[in-house]
C-alpha cells in the first residue's frame, strides 16, 4: 500500500529535505569556524581539486562518455582541462585578487585611508546542468573556494555518471565540511533551495531560473542566472566562407549540438547560404566522417526526452544534409535544415533554443535586416558575426546586445579568462570566470579608516565654522 511504500522510503533512505538541511548546515558550520577565509586553505582546495582532475582524468572521460557519448579529447578540452586551466589561472592570481585595493579619500578626509577588501559571502550553491556536467559544477566552485566561501553543489541527475563520480571523488580530495556535493533531482533541489544561502549560482533553463530566483527571494539571497537561449550566426557576404563553415561545424556539434553557446541558427543572404550549403556538408564530412555514428568524436543526445523533442523538430523535407538518426543509440547526425518562415510559430526549431546538432538556415536580406532580427528576439547568450569587414563589426558592436559577441569564432570566447562569461536579459544575469568569478563570490566591502586628529570633519559638521570661513 502507499503507506507502507512510504514507511519503507522513509525508513531506508534519508528524506531529501533532511540531507540539503544536513549537508548545508555542515556548510555553514564550516564556515562560520573561520576555516575557509585563510588564503592557504583556498589555495590548498584548489590544488587538491586540481589533482582530483588529473589523477581521474580517465574515469572522468569515461562518465561523460556513458552520459554524452564523449570522446576523451572532447572531454578534456571542454571540461577537465578547462577546469584545470581555470585554476592555474585563478592560482597565479589569487594573491593579487584577495589584497585590499587602496582608493583616494577626498581632501576633506585626508589623512584618511580608503579601502576595498573583497570578503567572501559565506555558503554559496551551485546547481548545474547535464550538458557540461563537469565544467558546470567545478568552474563556479573553482570561483567560489577561490574567494574563500563554503559550498553546496547539486550536478545534474540527467547526467547521473558524472553526478555520482563527483559525489564519490570531491569528498576524498576537498574539505569535507566546507565542500558538500548532494545528487538529486526536482525533490532534493527543491528541498535545497527551501534552505537560506549566501548566494546561488544556477546554470540551465529559464523555467528553472524563475524557480530558483523566487526562491532566493524569500531569503533575500543574490542570484546568477547562467541561462540559454538562441544564439545567432550572422555570416555577412564577405566572410571566407571555407573557414566560416568549419568553424560553424566545430561550434555546432560539439557535444552533439548540447552547448549553451553553440550557434543555434545561421543567418545570411541568398547567395552566402547557397554557397555556404557544400561547404557545412563538406566541413561535416571532414570532421566526422562518411558516417558521424562510426566517428569517435561525435556525440550522442543526452536523454530519450530530448532525442524525441530534437528529431521531431527536423523537417525531412527541407533538409540539406544529414537527418538520420538511431533512437536506440540517442544518435541524431549532424543535421543542415532550411527555414522557410522564421517567424512562423509553429515553426519550434526557430522559437525554442535547439541545443541539439540541428543547424537552421535562415534567409536575411543583408546586415541592416540581420541586426533587426536579433534585435527582434529575445538577447542572446552569444552572438556571432562571420566577416572580414571593420564596418560590420563596428555595427554590431555598437547596434545589438548579447552575453558575448565573437568575430570569426564560436565558442573561444570561454577559453579567455579575462573575459566575463554570462548573458542578458532572457540569456542570465551575472557572469564569472577568472576574476569575473571572484567578484562574483566575493562582497566589495568600503573599509575607511579615519584618524582622530588631525580632524577634517570639522570641515563638515556644524556649526560649520571652519567651511564657513573657507568659503567666504
Ligand atoms: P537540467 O535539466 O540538468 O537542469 C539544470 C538543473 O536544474 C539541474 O541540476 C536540475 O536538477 C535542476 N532542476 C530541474 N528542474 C528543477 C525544478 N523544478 N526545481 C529546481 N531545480 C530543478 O539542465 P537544462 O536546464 O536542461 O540545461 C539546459 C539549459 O541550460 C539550456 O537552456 C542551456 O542553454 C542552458 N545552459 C546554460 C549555460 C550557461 O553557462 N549559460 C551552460 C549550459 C547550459
Amino acid at each position: 500500500t502507499a503507506s507502507t511504500t512510504a514507511g519503507v522510503t522513509s525508513g531506508t533512505r534519508e528524506p531529501a529535505g533532511g540531507t540539503a538541511s544536513t549537508a548545508v548546515a555542515r556548510a555553514r558550520r564550516a564556515f562560520d569556524s573561520g576555516v575557509t577565509k585563510p588564503r592557504a586553505w583556498r589555495e590548498a582546495q584548489l590544488r587538491a581539486l586540481r589533482t582530483l582532475l588529473v589523477d581521474h582524468e580517465a574515469e572522468v572521460a569515461e562518465a561523460l562518455h556513458a552520459d554524452l557519448g564523449k570522446s576523451a579529447t572532447e572531454a578534456w578540452i571542454t571540461e577537465t582541462g578547462f577546469v584545470v586551466r581555470e585554476i592555474d589561472h585563478t592560482l597565479r592570481h589569487l594573491k593579487a585578487w584577495t589584497t585590499p585595493r587602496r582608493v583616494p579619500v577626498p581632501l576633506s578626509l585626508t589623512p584618511g585611508r580608503a579601502r576595498v577588501v573583497r570578503e567572501p559571502l559565506g555558503v554559496v550553491l551551485v546547481i548545474a546542468p547535464w550538458n557540461y556536467p563537469v565544467q558546470l559544477c567545478l568552474a563556479p566552485m573553482v570561483g567560489a573556494l577561490a574567494a574563500g566561501n563554503a559550498v553546496v553543489v547539486k550536478p545534474s541527475e540527467v547526467a547521473p555518471a558524472t553526478s555520482g563520480l563527483l559525489a564519490r571523488l570531491v569528498p576524498q580530495y576537498l574539505d569535507r565540511s566546507a565542500v558538500q556535493v548532494l545528487e538529486g533531482g526536482v525533490p532534493e533541489t527543491t528541498a535545497l533551495l527551501a534552505e537560506r544561502f549566501d548566494h546561488i549560482f544556477y546554470t540551465g533553463n529559464g523555467t528553472v531560473g524563475r524557480i530558483v530566483l523566487e526562491a532566493a527571494a524569500r531569503h533575500l539571497t543574490p542570484v546568477t542566472l547562467e541561462l540559454g537561449g538562441k544564439s545567432p550566426a550572422y555570416v555577412s557576404d564577405d566572410a571566407d566562407l571555407e573557414v566560416t563553415a568549419q568553424r560553424l561545424v566545430w561550434g555546432k556539434f560539439t557535444n552533439a549540438g548540447q552547448t549553451c553557446v553553440a550557434p543555434d541558427y545561421v543567418l545570411a543572404s541568398r547567395r552566402t547560404l547557397e554557397a555556404l550549403k557544400p561547404l557545412l556538408a563538406q566541413g561535416i564530412q571532414a570532421a566526422f566522417g562518411d558516417d558521424p555514428a562510426q566517428s569517435g568524436e561525435y556525440g550522442r543526445i543526452v536523454s530519450a526526452r530530448h532525442f524525441e523533442r530534437l528529431t521531431a523538430m527536423v523537417d525531412h523535407d527541407r533538409v540539406v544534409t544529414g537527418g538520420r538518426s538511431d533512437a536506440s543509440s540517442r544518435y541524431l547526425e549532424p543535421t543542415v535544415v532550411e527555414v522557410d518562415d522564421p517567424d512562423d510559430p509553429r515553426q519550434v526549431i526557430m522559437s525554442e533554443e535547439i541545443f541539439g546538432p540541428v543547424l537552421p538556415l535562415v534567409e536575411v536580406d543583408g546586415l541592416d535586416a540581420a541586426v533587426d532580427f536579433v534585435n527582434r528576439r529575445e538577447k542572446p547568450l552569444a552572438l556571432y558575426v562571420f566577416t572580414s569587414s571593420e564596418k560590420v563589426r563596428r555595427r554590431f558592436v555598437r547596434d545589438t546586445s548579447s552575453g558575448a559577441l565573437a568575430f570569426n569564432v564560436p565558442l573561444a570566447h570561454l577559453a579567455v579568462p579575462g573575459l566575463p562569461f554570462g548573458g542578458v536579459g532572457a540569456s542570465g544575469t551575472g557572469a564569472y570566470h577568472g576574476e569575473h568569478s571572484m567578484d562574483l563570490f566575493s562582497h566589495s566591502k568600503a573599509v575607511l579608516s579615519l584618524p582622530t586628529r588631525p580632524d577634517g570633519t570639522v570641515l563638515v559638521r556644524p556649526p560649520f565654522t571652519a567651511v564657513k570661513e573657507l568659503v567666504v
